[in-house]
């Protein structure tokens, strides 16, 4: 529960903190309207919070900056190994060899989108926060020096929530903003991307796109494009990445985004879909093994949501539409096998049927060797 080492805090102006139905006038928060006696799970499950002085605490900005550069190198590291793929575009012209500034230049095309989705994304909590006054750290990046360089970002929300309408916004924040950053670093990765009709080497990381990804294909060079056909531009790779973040953080389990979104929707039913829900993400795992260390991750951490001090009031009309975006960003987002590696060299390709149509000029067609993958 509420952390309550976070309650002993040894620096900071000091900050009064009570329960709900405190004495009028003891505390920051304003007191319950109703009169009733009323135990809320809260109360059940820890006891009444005493009143506690409370000192707002110190941010360690120099940390999360540190963390933030640390995210950017091993992104932009993991980034060469995207624009070495999408090459020839990068190259000078007359040179058949990328020079460093192409290089970075490329890397940077896919670290700083990945990170404009991340930061994006936590600020929608974090800024929810604030609005609530909800005492919330600032985003802490992980840096990961292999597959996209970033095992995300997340923020430390110190204070429970009152009641549902705070759980839910703060909730929802994150993926809306990430979604909304996403959409359009995808929409530029699809423009610059390139048709590659040499057959995919073994060893090759081939992205299933979802939904999302597949509609902005058709609406922007109007035909549809697999990850085999082409080779991503990185900021391709950084839309589906920022797309995949947000269907991951939208399950509806334990503290995920979506796991706040669905206690704030039901309400004290929430419970029963956490097992239904693991359930199903180990069936995926048959098909991608990111599934099962997911799962693993979140029964480490815990599938037992922290109780909301006031979990009968239901959620107001408004929010109950954007929890129905939600679950429209989750699907348009989601892909049950997001990656697979081809082990097996196929044979010759067969050259997308668009190769005939006046559309594939859009994705600037070049046929030379370079195009090959490399193995990422
Ligand atoms: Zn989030």
């Amino acid at each position: 529960m509420p952390r309550r080492r976070d309650l002993e805090r040894p620096d900071g102006p000091p900050q009064v903190w009570g329960p709900p139905s405190g004495t009028p006038g003891d505390f920051n928060d304003p007191p319950r309207p109703s009169s009733e006696p009323f135990i809320s799970p809260y109360h059940r499950d820890f006891g009444t919070p005493e009143l506690v002085s409370l000192p707002r605490r110190r941010e360690r900005w120099w940390l999360h900056v540190l963390l933030f550069l640390l995210t950017l190198a091993t992104t932009t590291w993991m980034g060469t190994g995207f624009a070495l793929n999408y090459r020839p575009s990068l190259l000078p012209p007359g040179a058949d060899v990328l020079d460093l500034r192409g290089l970075l230049l490329g890397a940077l095309s896919f670290s700083i989108p990945v990170l404009s989705i991340l930061f994006a994304h936590e600020m929608g909590h974090y800024l929810a926060c604030r609005y609530y006054g909800i005492d919330a750290s600032p985003p802490y990046f992980i840096p990961f020096p292999s597959l996209a360089g970033t095992m995300g970002a997340f923020i430390r929300i110190r204070e429970p929530f009152r009641d549902k309408r705070e759980l839910f916004d703060v909730g929802i924040g994150g993926p809306i903003a990430g979604f909304v950053v996403a959409l359009p670093v995808a929409a530029y990765g699809i423009l610059h991307t390139k048709v590659n009709l040499l057959p995919p080497a073994a060893g090759t990381l081939v992205f299933h796109y979802p939904l999302a990804i597949t509609a902005l294909q058709k609406l922007l060079i109007g035909h549809t494009f697999s990850s085999l056909e082409v080779v991503e531009h990185p900021a391709l790779v950084a839309g589906w990445f920022g797309l995949f973040v947000t269907a991951m953080n939208l399950l509806p389990i334990g503290q995920l985004d979506g796991g706040h979104v669905l206690y704030a929707v039901a309400g004290k039913r929430h419970r029963l879909f956490k097992w239904p829900f693991l359930g199903a993400l180990a069936v995926m795992g048959l098909y991608f093994k990111g599934w099962w260390v997911l799962a693993v991750l979140l029964l480490i951490v815990g599938l037992k949501h922290p109780p909301l001090m006031d979990e009968d009031a239901p959620l107001d009309r408004g929010r109950l539409l954007v929890a129905a975006f939600a679950v429209f960003m989750f699907i348009v987002s989601f892909v049950p096998m997001p990656l697979e590696l081809i082990e097996e060299p196929s044979g010759p390709r067969r050259p997308p049927p668009e190769s005939s149509g006046t559309v594939v000029h859009e994705l600037d067609l070049h046929r030379c060797p370079e195009h090959s993958r490399l193995d990422v």
